[in-house]
């Protein structure tokens, strides 16, 4: 199938829509490449966070990224995260990094620097799929399917628990309102705002698994590109 679809999917939407998921199975169903920018913003911070630096002083947050050397793989099938050489894949989903990462994705100059890292990495593959909060809106206005991944609030905080292996309730109610918390911090802030596209395609994926929002992403991308199923 990798010869049939050529452009881009941008996939936005809030946490724990199951968007990261399925972001990664359908390039993997495209043949396309991967680009998860929440991981960029993710090791940004990891780089604020070891500089000792506020995550809410916006120059200083600025002026540490811009020296971070912050690499993010575009392959669907690894995850390859990178600040300084070092790998901090595993360390970006932390709930240290996941407190602080709205605030440090607010600074424009945070986001006019990995917005052009992203505009390259995506200039580079003929084929991809990119998750995030802005990429319809912002960094791809010309793509070529642009989905909104939605899903209701207390499905997302059942999912994100899921994924955590948490089950006590007073964790899940917890993990519903830093969800909440993140969606207001990152849906109000004067810079690219988490919102859709005028032309994106809503998809609601509470009553459906994965693979049947896969399935029909896929159907819409290949559509697109006038190749239908
Ligand atoms: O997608 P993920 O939950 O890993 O994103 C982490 C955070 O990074 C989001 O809550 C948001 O503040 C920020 N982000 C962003 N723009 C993007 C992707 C992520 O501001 N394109």
């Amino acid at each position: 199938m990798s010869e049939r679809f050529v452009g881009q999917v941008t996939l936005d939407g809030p946490s724990g829509t199951g968007k990261s998921s399925v972001a990664r199975a359908l390039a993997v169903r495209l043949g396309a490449a991967y680009l998860d920018t929440g991981a960029m913003y993710r090791a940004a911070t990891v780089a604020v966070l070891d500089a000792g630096v506020d995550p809410e002083d916006a120059a200083a947050v600025a002026d540490r990224v811009d020296a971070a050397r912050i690499e993010v793989g575009t392959a669907a099938g690894t995850e390859l995260v990178q600040v300084d050489g070092v790998d901090v894949a595993e360390r970006i989903r932390g709930a240290e990094v996941t407190r602080s990462v709205s605030a440090v994705s607010a600074v424009p100059a945070v986001r006019r620097l990995l917005v052009d890292r992203q505009r390259d990495l995506v200039a580079g593959a003929d084929a991809i799929v990119v998750e995030g909060r802005d990429i319809g809106t912002v960094v791809l206005p010309d793509a070529t399917l642009k989905i909104y991944l939605t899903a209701a609030p207390e499905v997302r905080a059942e999912r994100r628990a899921g994924q955590l292996g948490v089950t006590d309730p007073a964790e899940i109610a917890e993990i519903a309102a830093d969800l909440r918390r993140r969606d207001e911090y990152d849906s109000s802030r004067a810079d690219s705002p988490l919102r859709p596209a005028e032309d994106a395609v809503l998809v609601d994926s509470s009553g459906l698994d994965r693979d049947a929002v896969v399935d029909r992403i896929l159907e819409l991308a290949l559509c697109a590109v006038g190749k239908p199923v």
